[in-house]
């Protein structure tokens, strides 16, 4: 058996990190069996759908090398959709109902207070055919799917075995009044007839997975292996729904963040394995192991992201960042230096402008009152660029000779004069990429 999983994001935002934990989840299901993947844009919903998102999201899997085998579009499927309604009310599991939502509400709240859950009452379902005709007349109707109320069970992959009582769920509408069909349907004939195999998505799916079990069996065929697994939440444990729209995977592109860095959190934040930065997807996939994910929410710091960047950055050949640095503007001879200097350095790409413009246009010294005359007198011993390797080394023992200073009270402020910081890389190194001599203003 092939495995076949899906990712099928609504193209009516932008993509997250929420959503990101479920692509990640399934690529990685289907790459460590050799199986497929398969994009599938759930689009159905014309007024909310829109091809600019459709593009994001295509672009932000594309980033993280998140390749999909096949593209789906579920606005492309609609006369499937209608072919399984069709199969579902000649079976009789679909039923036509009129309740405005007004109605349904006050229904909801007479049974809320007789201390009753508050399931739909079916009342649609006992309609004469002269009542639905006069409430046809009035407005259109739309489809619920008529339940088996027993418990629905299975094996979650990640909650372990669930079991639903499907009397404790409301039947749920498949078809609106303007015929639009819902994901709830939609979701299930594309499983269905794409020989989905398995489908991990976010626990909020837990009930819909229940009734859609019932859906599938209806519709004759065998449901797949199902995993929910837990939401994210902010460090502090707070829901993360609010700051979605911070956290979508552009952002953090545009932070800085590297690909593996946030992939390999991914793959294991909320799993009994530790989060280790992986050199590529096949890695990630070949440890990847749903079952030890937990069912608690699971914590996401974004913050975590910058040291795993970072790591990820340090370990990279000269090859992988030559452009960006040729993009800098960095003279070609000096590429390599460069980068060999600077990989320590940085957290982010971006970082690295920052060195190439003290290295090309000299820093403005950082010069503490008390150091004042230390650094004047240090700068009348310091040769005009260019610099060279040995530099550093015989311009400190000028000075050290001159002012008697030595260690870090020598050391220190020569570094903050001569880069206007008092980090960085070993300065020996550094000083032969400075082109120009610090300013003093
Ligand atoms: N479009 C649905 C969502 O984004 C897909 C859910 C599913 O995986 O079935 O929630």
């Amino acid at each position: 058996m092939t495995v076949v999983t899906r990712f099928a994001p609504s193209p009516t935002g932008f993509l997250h990190v929420g959503n990101l934990r479920t692509a990640l989840f399934n690529f990685l299901i289907a790459r460590k069996a050799g199986g497929q993947f398969i994009l599938r844009l759930d689009d159905t919903d014309p007024t909310r759908s829109t091809e600019a998102f459709a593009d994001a999201i295509r672009e932000d899997l594309d980033w993280l090398g998140l390749r999909w085998d096949r593209e789906e579009r579920q606005s492309a499927r609609l006369d499937r959709y209608a072919a399984a309604a069709d199969r579902l009310r000649e079976a009789g599991r679909l039923y036509e109902c009129f309740e405005s939502p007004g109605e349904l509400d006050l229904k909801r709240k007479k049974q809320l207070n007789m201390g009753q859950p508050p399931v739909y009452d079916r009342a649609a379902l006992h309609l004469s055919e002269a009542a639905k005709a006069a409430r046809r007349a009035e407005s259109a109707g739309y489809w619920r799917f008529l339940l088996d109320r027993e418990r629905i069970e299975w094996a979650d992959g990640i909650l372990g075995d669930l079991s639903i009582d499907a009397a404790s769920v409301s039947d749920p509408v498949l078809i609106r009044a303007d015929g639009q069909v819902l994901y709830t349907l939609a979701s299930v004939v594309d499983d269905i007839e794409m020989g989905v195999t398995h489908v991990v998505r976010g626990s909020d799916h837990v009930t819909n997975t229940a009734t859609q079990i019932q859906i599938i069996r209806a519709l004759g065929s065998q449901p797949p292996a199902f995993a929910h697994h837990s939401l994210l939440t902010g460090a502090g444990g707070e829901e993360l729904s609010k700051r979605l729209g911070t956290l979508s995977l552009r952002d953090l592109r545009a932070q800085g963040v590297a690909p593996m860095a946030l992939l390999s959190l991914m793959a294991r934040l909320g799993s009994s394995q530790p989060v280790v930065l992986a050199g590529s997807l096949d890695e990630l996939a070949e440890g990847f192991d749903p079952g030890q994910f937990g069912a608690a929410p699971t914590k996401f710091d974004p913050a975590d992201l910058m040291p795993l960047t970072r790591a990820h950055l340090q370990a990279l050949p000269f090859a992988a960042v030559q452009e960006r640095i040729a993009a800098l503007g960095v003279p070609e001879a000096e590429a390599e230096r460069f980068w060999e200097v600077m990989r320590e350095n940085i957290t982010v790409l971006d970082d690295l402008e920052t060195w190439w413009m003290l290295c090309r246009d000299g820093a403005r010294a950082e010069v503490t009152p008390e150091d004042a005359e230390f650094v004047a007198e240090a700068l009348r011993h310091l040769p005009p660029p260019p610099w060279e390797a040995g530099s550093w080394e015989s311009w400190t023992a000028a000075v050290k000779a001159a002012t008697g200073r030595k260690g870090r009270g020598l050391f220190l402020p020569l570094r903050k004069a001569l880069t206007g910081r008092g980090d960085g890389p070993d300065m020996g190194q550094l000083m032969p990429l400075l082109q120009k001599a610090p300013r003093l203003d």
